[in-house]
């Protein structure tokens, strides 16, 4: 199944759920950004919201507001129980703390899964785990190799492959070409989540390898993903239509389980 199938269908799956749920699922968005990337992805995220028929409110906040008044804003909405999940845009104007206000969201609302203590699990490894088993890629055994090592991608992405009994391998730019090279060669899985046009290009894969393309490069107002399209392998995510609509279909998967978890549903 491609991931627009892919997405599609698990999307008319939580149409159905969702319809049998009395109140809706709600989700508040809070925007501290003028950014083009935000902007866009936003949008896609209300589409998302509305095509399932879940509720949400989108909070545009002054773009000089104070790290104080921002984090009372996201404490009224921990309060209010009516909001089963909030998501704050990232990124946030200089001054103002990202990590204090991912652990301001308490973790029964934290559909990014980016509070240290939250129960879910962040939405971009999410997505990635849960199409490769859709696809049924074999995990066990398998030699798991790890672009980047971010917080929101890289680390939660390592932990989870390793968790499907995977041998992982992180590499990061310290990392030297020939050692690239080499854990390339041998890799039954690759997730490059770097950020740089086509950082994999020449490089040698193995036939049967399934590379997932994490990367957003946008370059003149166009998508680039951090893997040069059409590599000879079994199965390579593209870029658009990619990891970003995994993403976005993970962020509706964690409302739904923050909703059920604090409701008791
Ligand atoms: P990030 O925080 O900037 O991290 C980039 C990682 O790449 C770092 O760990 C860095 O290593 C590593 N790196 C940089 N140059 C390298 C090199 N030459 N060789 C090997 N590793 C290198 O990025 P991120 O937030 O994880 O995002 C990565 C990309 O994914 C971006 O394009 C972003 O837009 C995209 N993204 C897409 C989605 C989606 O839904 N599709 C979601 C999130 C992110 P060091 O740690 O050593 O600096």
């Amino acid at each position: 199944m491609t991931i627009k199938e892919y997405v599609a269908y698990r999307k008319s799956e939580l149409t159905s759920l969702i319809k049998e749920l009395n109140p809706l699922p709600k989700l508040v968005i809070i925007q501290v950004n003028e950014d083009e990337a935000s902007m866009a992805y936003i949008r896609g995220k209300i589409k998302d919201l509305q095509t399932i028929g879940a509720s949400f409110e989108h909070v545009k906040l002054p773009l000089d507001i104070s790290e104080e008044e921002l984090l009372k804003v996201i404490d009224k909405y921990n309060n209010d129980d009516t909001v089963d999940g909030i998501l704050v845009q990232m990124p946030l104007p200089k001054g103002i703390s990202e990590e204090k206000v991912k652990e301001k969201v308490i973790p029964v609302k934290d559909v990014d899964g980016f509070h240290p203590m939250s129960k879910y699990i962040p939405c971009t490894p999410k997505g990635i785990i849960d199409y490769l088993e859709n696809e049924k890629i074999a995990f066990s055994g398998k030699n798991a190799v790890v672009i980047g090592r971010s917080n929101i991608v890289g680390k939660p992405m390592a932990k989870l492959l390793l968790n499907k009994n995977c041998n992982v391998t992180v590499l990061h730019s310290k990392t030297t070409k020939e050692d690239l090279e080499f854990y390339l060669a041998h890799a039954d899985i690759i997730v490059v989540a770097v950020g740089k046009k086509y950082f994999l290009e020449n490089q040698k894969f193995k036939e049967d390898a399934v590379i997932v393309d994490v990367g957003i490069n946008r370059v003149d107002g166009v998508l680039y993903g951090d893997c040069a399209p059409d590599r000879k392998v079994r199965l390579q995510t593209p870029v658009p239509g990619g990891v970003g609509l995994l993403t976005r279909l993970s962020m509706l998967e964690n409302l739904l389980l923050c909703y059920k978890e604090r409701r008791g549903k």
